[in-house]
């Protein structure tokens, strides 16, 4: 099925977290039509994020759902459109157009931006997927309220376990993390915030084997990797929070990716393929904040905007020679 009425966008954004709806909104105000696919819920992963204290210019903070309403209303102001699909694939035409093929249908667009960001790492172990979604989560902002007076285990030593660890002591009783390594990946200030609360502990040089339960979870095994030995740390929920990887399966003939799978763009946000860009989360880089990714969504579009003027240009020059 042919979406938008079979008629050519200028704009295709693929994902709408913070890269995509800045993209959306710079594109927009560039008066480009443009149309963002998203599959799952407007915001990305900064939608799930309880919290956010370091996006300029909201020195009190301001949760990651506000924040995230805000873009999107914000691009919608200017014209963007929406379509809730996942997209399966896209290819280029002869006629330097993409075709983006949706779950809901297929639309052609002049450029497309890439901003899918990342999905949660698994860990890979006995009972993740048997308890998924029932005591096993990703998403603390999402799952927390659940787990009201229980005990909870964090796995991971980055910004993310410490974020979602802090958020949890807000409901759990008690939060134990487990890290593989002695000292923490996250950032000081979160680890300050985490050493001096009291409801959180920390399992050192641990890692998860099995999680355990009966109909509900009931407790993790962890390994200490200096000595062999494995103990069982009882818990009602796990909250998976070991990094995260990105997903461009739908593009991957048409981008180069570095060795963890992120799309490795120049400063303008170009892939190896002209007219296509990538920004945000999904993008090989040194940085992955919200702040980062509305800068990356911003050049993405004011590049989709010159690819267009120039191939305008060309098509002109061509049909008058
Ligand atoms: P991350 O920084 O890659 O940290 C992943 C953590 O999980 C590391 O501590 C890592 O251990 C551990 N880990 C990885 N694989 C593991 C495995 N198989 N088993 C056990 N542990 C494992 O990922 P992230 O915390 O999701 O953060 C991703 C990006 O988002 C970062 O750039 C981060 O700064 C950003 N972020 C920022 C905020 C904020 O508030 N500013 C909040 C969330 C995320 P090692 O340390 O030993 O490698």
């Amino acid at each position: 099925m042919q979406l938008h009425e079979g008629k050519d966008i200028d704009v295709a954004v693929i994902g709408a977290g913070p890269a995509g709806l800045s993209a959306a909104l710079y594109a927009g105000r560039a008066k480009l039509s443009t149309l963002v696919a998203e599959q799952g819920v407007p915001g990305g992963q900064a939608a799930t994020t309880h919290w956010i204290e370091n996006y300029p210019g909201f020195p009190e903070g301001i949760s990651g759902p506000d924040l995230m309403q805000r873009m999107d209303e914000q691009a919608r102001k200017f014209g963007a459109e929406f379509i809730y699909a996942p997209v399966d694939n896209i290819t280029s035409d002869n006629d330097s157009c993409f075709s983006v093929v949706t779950a809901e249908g297929e639309f052609r667009a002049r450029t497309v931006i890439i901003a899918t960001g990342t999905m949660p790492q698994s860990l890979g172990i006995p009972g993740e997927d048997k308890f998924r979604g029932v005591g096993v989560s990703y998403c603390a902002t999402c799952d927390g309220p659940f787990f009201r007076e229980k005990e909870v285990v964090v796995v991971g030593g980055g910004d993310s376990a410490i974020v979602e660890a802090l958020f949890l002591t807000k409901f759990a009783a008690l939060v134990t993390v487990v890290h593989r390594r002695g000292e923490l990946r996250a950032t000081k200030v979160l680890q300050d915030d985490a050493f001096s609360n009291p409801k959180i502990r920390f399992a050192w040089h641990s890692v998860a084997g099995e999680i355990l339960g009966e109909g509900k979870v009931n407790g993790v095994v962890v390994k200490d990797v200096r000595t062999g030995n494995t103990r069982v740390i009882p818990a009602d929920g796990i909250f998976v929070a070991i990094g995260s990887r990105p997903d461009t399966r739908f593009a991957e003939d048409m981008v180069d990716t570095d060795e963890r799978g992120y799309i490795i763009t120049d400063d303008r946000m170009r892939t190896r393929t002209p007219g296509l860009l990538a920004a945000g989360d999904v993008r090989a880089k040194s940085l992955r904040q919200v702040v980062t990714a509305t800068a990356d969504g911003a050049i993405a579009a004011v590049e989709a905007e010159k690819y267009i003027s120039e191939s305008n240009r060309a098509q002109a020059s061509n049909r008058m020679s």
